[in-house]
């Protein structure tokens, strides 16, 4: 876990890097008769489950829900002309950067053939003309410079006149110091700092922030320049991403379930598990697939593992420490979803993926029958439109009056769905996402718990390296699944990430500089 490209010069600092190397020593395949179990069928678990199969581990998936794919899963839906269409919890970007949820990807799909480029990545506003964050270099600090010679929000003299203190902590991302300096400190409150005018906060940093599902008030300024960092600033493949190119469950629930089920992994789904006890040297579980196991992953969203840890009094003694954080764990609002069968399509400009800023509800909007070919025939045949609206923190009490919400902000934005009618809806309002309030750095479970045998893996893990979002999930699993091949003698699996720290990391800050700086103003 040591870091050698620290030591290197900054622009190598900017290539992909490889954080965990197997030790070529030892073997790949575990003992005979080794086993585990997974809970949670997400990216998180089943990220886990892969890897584990792979080494000769019998490993039991058990998953809640009817189907794979937490937060990523797709599930039919009857529309009322009689077609059958799967419904997702929301459109997801697929980042370049996403090293190891890829590679878990390719077990089932070589060559990623279910994804394309969504090239055009505008944010649009009601208030401002467009920006469009797509194509920019790679490398900083060649990608801020690229970003404001060609941004319509922010100025030059907006970059020369920001805070040179918060300034250089968004270059300067290393998780010790970035955490000391900023966690305490709301993203809002760092945003002031930066000193931008409300235009340049709004284009280029409010639907950014929004993305993590928080308000700025409520999001850590550290988890924000983490993100930044690895998103944009520090991300070796640029801020470019792909999209499956038809729904979820075809794209990557059913080949993987395939592939682990090829590998002998057995998959339950409609497996709620209540609450899981150590038992000897290792842990019974409760719920309808009752079992035991030497080896557990619990690969939850973090509203269920906390009811699963707190409703587990026995674990409460064998794992104190996991069961402060699991307690403390804090769930973020509600996220609202509705997709929407147009009668007729949008403008021919629209992007297919549009980030939203400026509007109390709308976050997003994606042009289904322009992204994924079931949506494209629907809509070839009836003429209509496929869309969906997001909301990522949701301040609407339920998914009707969000979906009204969404929908009016839309017919502002895109005047032409206004009088469109609305052939069929499907409306969500769902709260699993992790938050990250100011000051929680640290309190949130790790991979290896205080429990032995008991890993946990989730979008809101705290993992040695950065990762965001479905990378976080797919890195976390699998760090759960190396420290149970640890245990088992057998090599770990690699893992890829971006370099872990920005262009001015070790820069001390400018505390006088800034402390003129203000005087100036
Ligand atoms: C609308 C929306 C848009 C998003 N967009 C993006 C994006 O563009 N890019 C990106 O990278 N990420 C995006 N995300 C985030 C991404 O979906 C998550 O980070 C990721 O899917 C989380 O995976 P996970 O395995 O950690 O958790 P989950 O997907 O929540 O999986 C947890 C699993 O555990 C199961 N479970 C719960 N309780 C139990 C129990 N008691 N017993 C057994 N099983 C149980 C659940 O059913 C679920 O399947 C988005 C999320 C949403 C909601």
């Amino acid at each position: 876990m040591t870091d050698p490209l620290r030591r290197r010069a900054a622009p190598l600092r900017m290539r992909r890097r490889r954080l965990v190397t197997p030790d070529p020593l030892l073997p790949r395949e575990v003992p005979a008769g080794s086993e585990a179990v997974v809970v949670g069928g997400g990216i998180a678990g089943v990220s886990a489950a892969v890897v584990l199969a792979e080494r000769g581990v019998r490993v039991t998936l058990l998953e809640a829900a009817d189907h794979l794919g937490g937060r990523l899963g797709a599930w039919p839906h009857t529309l009322s002309d009689g077609t059958v269409a799967q419904v997702e919890h929301g459109f997801h970007a697929f980042f370049r950067q996403y090293y190891t949820w890829r590679s878990i990807l390719r077990r089932a799909d070589p060559q990623l053939s279910f994804l394309w480029p969504v090239g055009h990545y505008p944010v649009i506003s009601a208030r401002w003309p467009d920006e469009d964050l797509s194509g920019l270099p790679a490398a900083p600090p060649f990608n801020l410079l690229a970003l404001a010679l060609r941004s319509r929000s922010l100025s030059r003299r907006e970059l020369t006149s920001a805070d040179p203190d918060a300034g250089r902590a968004l270059l300067a991302y290393d998780r010790a110091t970035t955490t000391a300096e900023l966690d305490g400190v709301d993203a809002a409150s760092f945003l002031d700092r930066l000193g931008m005018t409300e235009r340049t906060r709004s284009m280029l940093f409010e639907a950014f922030a929004r993305s993590f599902f928080c308000n700025q008030g409520d999001l850590s300024a550290a988890e924000l320049v983490a993100m930044f960092h690895y998103y944009f600033l520090g991300n070796p493949e640029g801020i470019a991403f792909d999209a499956p190119c038809t729904d979820h469950a075809t794209a990557v629930w059913q080949p993987l379930w395939r592939y682990l089920t090829s590998l002998g992994a057995q998959v339950r789904t409609g497996a709620r598990v209540t609450a899981v006890h150590p038992d000897g040297a290792g842990w019974r579980i409760e719920g309808p697939a009752a079992t035991t196991t030497r080896h557990l992953v619990l690969a939850l969203d973090p509203g269920a593992l906390r009811a699963v840890v707190t409703g587990s009094p026995a674990l409460a003694a064998a794992a104190p420490r996991l069961h402060a954080q699991c307690a403390a764990l804090r769930v973020a609002p509600p996220f609202a979803v509705s997709r929407l069968w147009l009668d007729r399509d949008v403008a021919p400009g629209r992007a297919v993926f549009s980030a939203v800023s400026g509007q109390p509800t709308l976050d997003s909007v994606t042009v289904y029958s322009r992204l994924e070919e079931p949506s494209a025939r629907w809509a070839a045949a009836t003429g209509g439109s496929v869309l969906e609206l997001h909301s990522y923190s949701c301040a609407e009490p339920d998914a009707t009056s969000a979906a009204a919400a969404l929908r009016a902000e839309l017919a502002v934005l895109w005047p032409e769905t206004a009088d469109a009618t609305v052939l069929d809806r499907y409306d969500r309002l769902e709260a699993t996402a992790p938050a990250f309030p100011p000051g929680t750095a640290g309190t949130r479970p790790g991979v290896r718990t205080d429990a032995r045998g008991l890993r946990v893996a989730g979008d809101f893990v705290e993992t040695p390296y950065l990762a965001g979002l479905m990378e976080r999930s797919s890195m976390s699993g699998v760090l759960a699944a190396n420290d149970v091949l640890a245990e088992l003698g057998a090599a770990a699996e690699p893992v890829d990430g971006i370099p872990q720290r920005g262009l001015l990391a070790g820069v001390p800050a400018l505390r006088g500089a800034r402390g003129r700086h203000a005087a100036a103003r």
